[in-house]
């Protein structure tokens, strides 16, 4: 047996999982597998934020976490700003949020992309000084003023980060001792220079590791800001928090960051400070929902197959950047309350034995029919499974929650 993640908090005091007034059964009804968004979740998500976020601290969505349009088009007025990381996400936030609002990162980005953000209005994250210079003359050739943040690769990373994105060699941002020189350039080639991006990890529950990483991008900010001789307008501090989803794993205490956060950057004042989030913002609105297709035995271990895997859950299947395998939170729709019967593998459809999306979990008794959720599942999802692979039809995506006007 191996213990599961924790069932976010919503959810975990239901009998029959229930979303927004349906039962998972009756939103399994139109057909499975289906990834189902509670959009009250992310808006309760976005409401809790804001009460302990300094005012100065703006709030984007990185659009990569989620991008299902449904869910960006609800998110979009919640949120002060999108960061997006290609020209078709550019596209996708351009229809839901002014380019003023929009921040494109990424390393790598290529002419067409450059000329479209420089084009729409939207800040480029300049991710090189090779990169400087191809968005200064893509402005040139336009015609258009590019609007030019530095990314910044920091001399430091986020301790306790699933992903970590400083402090070492990087595709990502300019060497922080290479930044001076390169905002200056920008500011004498007449470039709308917008100020810093500075990220430095993912995927934390470290409340203190956090907080510490925030103080310390701050104040990186403040000697680049010094040793450029130009004042940011608008300091990115990156994201970093994380939610649970495996066993042992507690929630970020926001409230303590928020209130370090406002401590630190009121030595700051004449600039804007924002944060960008993905996961925080949608991962525990999103649930997995798949049915049982056959339930067997073999050499006494029971396998509950399902008609969805890897293809479509990729990170649930521990193959998305996880060195270890562990649970994501999983239950049977039907039947939550119930402490459990019998110890079972709920693997999916694929031939490959990677494609195990709980291992040896104990559940209440399963058969045919039955679903299966798979909780904490509203980021990188969808989007960042190999859904060509195996050649099953695409996963159903259905926002619910939304609250009608
Ligand atoms: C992916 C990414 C994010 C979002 O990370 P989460 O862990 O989902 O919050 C934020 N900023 C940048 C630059 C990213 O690349």
């Amino acid at each position: 047996m191996k213990p599961v993640g924790p069932i976010p908090p919503g959810y975990a005091a239901q009998d029959v999982l229930t979303v927004a007034g349906r039962t998972a059964a009756e939103w399994a009804e139109e057909g499975t597998p289906l990834y189902l968004y509670d959009f009250a979740v992310v808006a309760a998500r976005v409401a809790g934020l804001r009460t302990h976020l300094p005012d100065a601290v703006s709030l984007h969505y990185a659009v990569k976490a989620n991008p299902y349009e449904p869910l960006v088009r609800a998110l979009a007025p919640l949120v002060d700003g999108l960061d997006v990381a290609s020209a078709g996400e550019l596209a996708l936030a351009s229809r839901h949020k002014p380019a003023a609002a929009i921040s494109f990162a990424g390393p790598g980005k290529r002419d067409f992309e450059l000329e479209a953000a420089i084009q729409a209005g939207a800040t480029l994250n300049l991710e090189s000084e090779g990169e400087a210079e191809r968005a200064l003359a893509a402005g040139q050739r336009l015609g258009v003023t590019p609007r030019l943040a530095v990314r910044v690769n920091p001399d430091f990373e986020l301790r306790g980060s699933g992903m970590r994105m400083g402090g070492r060699a990087s595709p990502f941002g300019v060497d922080a001792a290479r930044v001076p020189a390169l905002v200056k350039r920008l500011t004498a080639e007449g470039a709308d220079w917008r100020g810093f991006h500075i990220f430095a990890g993912s995927q934390s529950l470290d409340t203190a590791a956090i907080i510490e990483t925030q103080a310390a991008t701050v104040a990186l900010a403040r000697r680049l800001r010094d040793e450029a001789g130009a004042m940011p307008p608008l300091v990115n501090i990156g994201g970093g928090l994380g939610i649970p989803y495996f066993a042992g794993d507690m929630a970020v205490d926001v409230a303590a960051v928020g209130e370090a956060l406002g401590g630190v950057i009121e030595t700051f004042p004449e600039t804007r400070f924002a944060i960008e989030l993905g996961r925080y913002l949608v991962g525990e609105a999103g649930i997995y929902l798949t049915r049982v297709i056959d339930r067997k035995e073999s050499q006494s271990e029971t396998f509950l197959v399902v008609d969805g895997g890897l293809h479509q859950h990729l990170a649930a299947t521990g193959n998305f950047g996880m060195v270890v395998r562990r649970n994501y939170p999983v239950a049977v729709a039907s039947r939550m309350a119930n402490a459990g019967e019998e110890t079972v593998s709920v693997v999916g459809p694929l031939c490959t034995p990677l494609d195990r999306l709980a291992d040896k979990v104990v559940l209440p008794s399963a058969g045919v029919g039955d679903v299966i959720a798979i909780f904490a599942s509203g980021a990188y999802g969808a989007s960042a499974s190999p859904s060509a692979f195996l050649g099953h039809a695409p996963v159903r995506e259905v926002l619910a929650g939304i609250p009608h006007t």
